[in-house]
């Protein structure tokens, strides 16, 4: 229905007559609020915003001078809610050492933090398996603290726990917790076959190269994760072992990708490299004879899969090669 001056505004459910406190309170705590005066005597929680009677302070924000304005600092303590998250996740670090390791203890911790008051934001309860949301919830849960230097505000709190929190960072805490509950999907399901653009790899032959489910959701679908895997090729026939004057463009896969990358260059030496390294996973002993071969007097050719005659695309790598392959 076209919007006319006529049509009457969309205004949403009429009002329930009664709404329960406990209500009206659940409403409240969904959308933000404008700080008040902080209360004297009283320091505001550095993660949730409202007014601490406790004087201990946990940290001090600089605010950076602007124009005539000298350069001020808020000092804020935490609420014994907001302590109690921050021993949780100290506690989640110190149980998953992986996690600190990789990107030192005081991040890590600041880090899941942040995660935890993400979903306690969105009145999501402590999911079990943290480490699938943390990715996803950590990029948009990192500056709801209230102490974000960049939204300081000096001499204020929140009236309510987070109502701080904009619209905004609340609708990407809610994003990105739902992408975490599709990851928790796509672990348990099997792997994606990413299928080469141009058919198979120029190089070996393959066709398609098998991505787990959870990396394919993470890295936004079948097409980015195929732009990854798939490296594009514009080549002529003579660096894939044939002749011609036309230009061959194609894709690699991963492992010919790096034979490429290491050699320099697409041609022999690539090749060789890449078959080489393949043949080495799968059969080691064959591996050095092809080696021996390739530096000795009379090199194999190993042509490239994309210049043999009507080439199919393979499950296998340098199917196209079985005959000197199974000779070795
Ligand atoms: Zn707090
Ligand atoms: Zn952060
Ligand atoms: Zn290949």
């Amino acid at each position: 229905m076209p919007v006319t001056a006529n049509t009457p505004k969309y205004t949403g459910p009429p009002p329930k007559s009664q709404t329960s406190e406990e209500q009206i309170a659940a409403l409240r705590a969904k959308v933000p609020d404008d700080p008040i005066k902080l209360p004297p005597g009283h320091l505001a929680c550095e993660a949730c915003g409202i007014a601490v009677d406790d004087r201990r302070v946990s940290s001090t924000v600089a605010q950076p001078s602007s124009g005539h304005l000298p350069p001020r600092s808020a000092e804020f303590t935490r609420c014994s809610s907001c302590e109690a998250v921050r021993t949780s996740a100290a506690a989640y670090v110190t149980a998953h050492p992986a996690y600190a390791a990789r990107i030192g203890p005081d991040i890590a911790v600041e880090r899941v933090e942040a995660v935890l008051f993400g979903l306690e934001i969105i009145g999501q309860t402590t999911s079990t398996d943290l480490g699938l949301l943390l990715p996803r919830l950590h990029p948009a849960a990192h500056s709801v603290r209230f102490s974000n230097p960049l939204t300081l505000t000096i001499g204020l709190c929140s009236p309510r726990p987070w109502a701080h929190v904009t619209l905004t960072q609340r609708d990407e805490l809610r994003r990105a917790y739902a992408a975490g509950l599709r990851d928790r999907l796509a672990q348990s399901e099997p792997p994606v076959a990413i299928r080469c653009p141009t058919g198979g790899c120029v190089f070996c032959g393959l066709a398609s190269v098998n991505r787990a489910a959870i990396e394919v959701a993470r890295r936004g679908g079948v097409e980015a994760v195929s732009r990854a895997v798939w490296r594009e090729v514009n080549t002529n026939p003579k660096a894939l072992g044939s002749r011609g004057p036309e230009r061959i463009w194609g894709h690699a896969c991963p492992a010919c990708a790096l034979a490429i990358e290491d050699a320099g260059a697409i041609g022999w030496p690539a090749r060789a490299q890449a078959v080489v390294t393949y043949l080495s996973h799968k059969s080691p002993s064959r591996a050095q004879r092809l080696r021996a071969e390739v530096e000795g007097d009379f090199p194999p050719v190993l042509p490239a899969w994309r210049v043999i005659p009507s080439p199919k695309p393979s499950r296998e790598p340098w199917a196209h090669l079985h005959k000197v392959i199974d000779r070795l």
